[in-house]
């Protein structure tokens, strides 16, 4: 790449600084310049860097590279990242089918969770969130566990991580009753204290609970807060591959009686995929009819679900292509990193993206920018970010840039971006260097 002077030559600075990306091509194809002016995207369009006062050295030449805004992760578990290593992986827990499942996880978490501190979990959790950075996204939601175990130590811990890295990412939390709310005594209040200490998303677990009784409570208990709060939901929603649970119908329902439509995230959803059509074709119309994203978490689930099958395995997914035939958002999330859940991960929305497209069949032209939606303009939608959000003027200039032309072959070749900016300032870079037969 060159640039009407140097690449190091872009400026770095935010807020005051003017400077400008010619060169670039959108993820539609068309061909792109743009100027930034205050942190903000002040002009996109040909010879919007045709200004006067911006010096050529203000200047990046993208030589045709793809322009896309900073990717949002919408569905992270911050404050269990990385705690993999220091699990007995291969202990067997009451009440889980085998190692590696979902209750087993849970349960091999517990140990990992009564050692936390403030410091191990910000510790943890800010290594994430810089490699996330480092793979082009800007913008993070965590569930943190908040529960009789840990307290409140995981929101402090990944609270502290987000002031850690105030600078490269914005990090948002979602409280989140791990252990549930009536299988939890103590768990209730604990979620008030979350509330009250900043945490800024209602999360939930109703199919945790034991009966659909204390399921729907556990729902209804997370709407009084979210009311009490004005917050928004994001809830753990069936996630089992078990197709009679179906406290998502309960969740639409809640989400229309309280007025909460547009607030409302359900993520997971995998018993979705396992429930009979006619639930499956009704309830999928009353998150369109509610304006529900689901957060859709392919990378972890496809390993995680269908531990018990034989022959056929259920592939732990949701009804991805359903979802989006019916009109209802669907965001990808990480979710896990190097954690009892998921081994893998390493904070790229880019193989979330790559590994969501194989999970749920998106291989044509229209299902590869529904891939990118989903870790851009859907949970950027999600937390009704408006026009702060994306390549327009007006928008905070969270920006990456990518040597390949193109989203298909940048989600095919996996290269890290090559410049992520965050509200104008250069946030990462990465290099792509490669020598064959040298
Ligand atoms: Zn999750």
């Amino acid at each position: 790449m060159t640039s009407r002077t140097s690449p190091t030559g872009a400026p770095t600075d935010s807020g005051r600084a003017r400077w400008g990306i010619e060169g670039a091509v959108l993820a539609d194809g068309s061909p792109v310049d743009v100027l930034v002016e205050g942190g903000r995207v002040a002009a996109v369009g040909p010879g919007a860097c045709r200004v006067p006062d911006l010096p050529d050295r203000a200047v990046l030449d993208a030589a045709g590279g793809l322009l896309l805004p900073a990717f949002v992760d919408t569905h992270v578990h911050l404050d269990k990242a990385g705690i993999r290593p220091g699990l007995d992986t291969g202990r067997r827990y009451p009440g889980s089918a085998n190692p590696g499942d979902l209750a087993w996880a849970i349960a091999a978490t517990h140990e990992a969770k009564r050692a936390y501190t403030v410091e191990s979990v910000a510790a943890r959790a800010a290594e994430v969130v810089e490699q996330h950075v480092q793979h082009g996204t800007t913008r993070i939601r965590s569930h943190v566990d908040v529960d009789t175990i840990g307290g409140l130590t995981p929101l402090l811990g990944v609270q502290a991580a987000a002031r850690a890295c105030v600078d490269v990412a914005d990090v948002v939390t979602i409280a989140f009753p791990q252990e549930g709310v009536a299988r939890d005594p103590g768990a209730a209040d604990l979620m008030v204290a979350a509330m009250e200490h900043g945490a800024d998303v209602v999360g939930g677990m109703p199919h945790w609970e034991d009966g659909e009784d204390a399921r729907r409570a556990h729902v209804a208990f997370c709407f009084d807060l979210a009311q009490r709060f004005d917050a928004d939901v994001d809830m753990h929603v069936d996630e089992t591959d078990d197709g009679d649970v179906r406290t998502l119908a309960t969740v639409v329902e809640e989400t229309e009686r309280r007025g909460w439509q547009g607030r409302v995230t359900v993520g997971h959803v995998c018993a979705l995929a396992a429930a009979d059509h006619a639930y499956a074709d009704d309830v999928v119309a009353g998150c369109a009819r509610a304006g529900i994203t689901v957060a859709s978490n392919p990378v972890t689930n496809l390993v995680l679900q269908g531990r018990g099958d034989r022959g056929l395995v259920r592939r732990g997914t949701t009804r991805i292509r359903e979802l989006l035939a019916a009109g209802v958002p669907v965001a990808f999330g990480q979710d896990c990193v190097d954690d009892a859940f998921y081994p893998f991960g390493r904070g790229s929305m880019l193989e979330v993206a790559l590994v969501s497209a194989h999970a749920a069949h998106l291989t044509t032209p229209d299902e590869l920018r529904t891939a990118l939606a989903a870790v851009t303009d859907v949970p950027a939608a999600a937390w009704r970010l408006g026009q702060e959000y994306g390549v327009a003027p007006g928008a905070r200039a969270d920006l990456q840039l990518y040597a390949a032309p193109t989203w298909p072959q940048v989600l095919r070749l996996q290269d890290a971006p090559l410049r992520v900016w965050r509200a104008g300032a250069l946030v990462a870079t990465n290099e792509v260097r490669r020598t064959l037969r040298p």
